[in-house]
């Protein structure tokens, strides 16, 4: 591959000066596919966990999202110990802000509709059937501006009926019997295609490409704004998903999708010409299309997908020790959690390796290493509570999953 420090990348990232992995390398890291109990990222969990509740305990804020708000918090809360009621009823209580959610987006991340999903989960396990009641027929409500195609709505993660359906999809995964039947989330899925379609046929691209779709005017790609990550999050409700949707929307669109890659191995982070090849972040750049390709690997079965999989985790290693700083979302945490989808996918603990290499530099968490402070400093998609999160998922690799997007 290309030089991961061409002068043209510098900028962006730190070199990247740790050891790739061998099996030698990764005996002091890895036992049995899990991390070892001499790992630093075992060992010195307790006192990062204390540390990073110290600087929770004073935050106040009146954002109450997932991505840069007191629900973040409360999702981190939540991982950390997700059967104890004592827990949960605190989250509830001071973290998702039921009482003051205004409507204001329908999706996950960055809408009413992460808190009121967390909510119900959290009401489903403590049996609190008037607040879980309130919370779902919330959470229906939105589904009518979200199925009308002709709004002005977006489809992406962040704001749009993608972060909505993971809503959906989140709260049906963790309550039994699932609230929401086929028929809402189906409606959610057709709206996305018509919507992509739509605006593929516009562009007069459908026959390469029958799915395109924007925010804001731009054609994002990646993780956050952008179709890989939409696509990402149809896959993985492959279930919900026709043949045909699959198969002549679907595929083709990432063989379209393929053809944009960089000689780098990175992916622009928006379509059209002379995009710079500049970001390895979840939200733009190689790691959206890396859990693009892993879904479509265990959806399709089909090795070239690993390949480009493979392809992205390989820039993201040497280019995603990112001067931006620690977070998920165009941080080292975020790019953690690439390696880890791709362990999940391919059992090899060579991606567990990498994983936790990123991890121990978020172990690491020094201001001089982050080149500006996040605005959002406690958040769980800008600041500490991410890279909290990814260490606490680290502990159970086979289960972890980067909250708000992976299912
Ligand atoms: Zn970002």
């Amino acid at each position: 591959m290309d030089s991961p420090n061409s002068p043209k990348t510098h900028n962006y990232h730190f070199k990247n000066v740790y050891d790739d992995y061998t099996e030698q390398n990764a005996k002091p890291h890895i036992e049995n596919k899990t991390v070892s109990t001499g790992s630093l990222i075992k060992s010195r969990l307790n006192f990062k966990w204390e540390s990073t509740l110290k600087e929770l305990e004073d935050w106040n804020s009146t954002d109450y999202s997932v991505y840069t708000g007191t629900a973040g918090v409360g999702m981190l809360l939540l991982r950390k110990a997700p059967n104890d009621k004592k827990n949960l009823r605190n989250i509830r209580k001071n973290y998702l802000q039921l009482d003051h959610l205004k409507n204001r987006s329908v999706s996950f991340l960055c809408g009413d509709a992460g808190p009121l999903a967390l909510a119900a989960v959290i009401s489903h396990k403590l049996e609190d059937n008037k607040i879980f009641d309130f919370c779902i027929k919330r959470l229906a409500a939105f589904s009518k501006v979200v199925k009308n195609t002709s709004s002005d709505l977006a489809n992406e993660y962040l704001y749009g009926r993608a972060g909505y359906l993971y809503a959906l999809l989140y709260v049906n995964k963790h309550v039994s019997p699932s609230p929401f039947n086929e028929s809402v989330i189906r409606s959610v899925i057709s709206a996305i295609f018509t919507c992509g379609e739509t605006l593929a046929k516009h562009l007069k691209i459908e026959k390469d490409c029958p799915l395109m779709f924007e925010w804001h005017n731009t054609k994002y790609l990646g993780a956050a704004h952008g179709i890989s990550g939409i696509i990402y999050l149809l896959l993985q409700a492959r279930d919900y998903l026709l043949e045909d949707e699959l198969n002549n929307l679907i595929k083709p669109t990432i063989q379209f999708l393929t053809t944009l890659r960089f000689p780098t191995g990175n992916f622009p982070s928006s379509l059209g010409p002379g995009k710079a090849d500049k970001y390895v972040q979840w939200c733009h750049g190689a790691p959206g299309f890396l859990y693009m390709y892993c879904a479509a690997y265990r959806v399709f079965g089909e090795q070239h997908y690993l390949y480009s999989a493979l392809k992205c985790a390989d820039i993201i290693w040497w280019r995603g020790l990112l001067k931006k700083g620690y977070s998920l979302c165009h941080g080292v945490a975020g790019n953690a959690y690439c390696f880890i989808e791709l362990f999940q996918t391919t059992k090899d603990e060579k991606h567990l390796y990498r994983a936790i290499k990123f991890a121990e530099y978020c172990l690491d968490h020094t201001k001089n290493r982050e080149q500006c402070t996040p605005d959002r400093p406690m958040s769980l998609f800008e600041g500490i509570s991410g890279p909290m999160y990814l260490l606490l998922d680290l502990q159970e690799p086979e289960n972890a999953k980067f909250p708000g997007f992976t299912l």
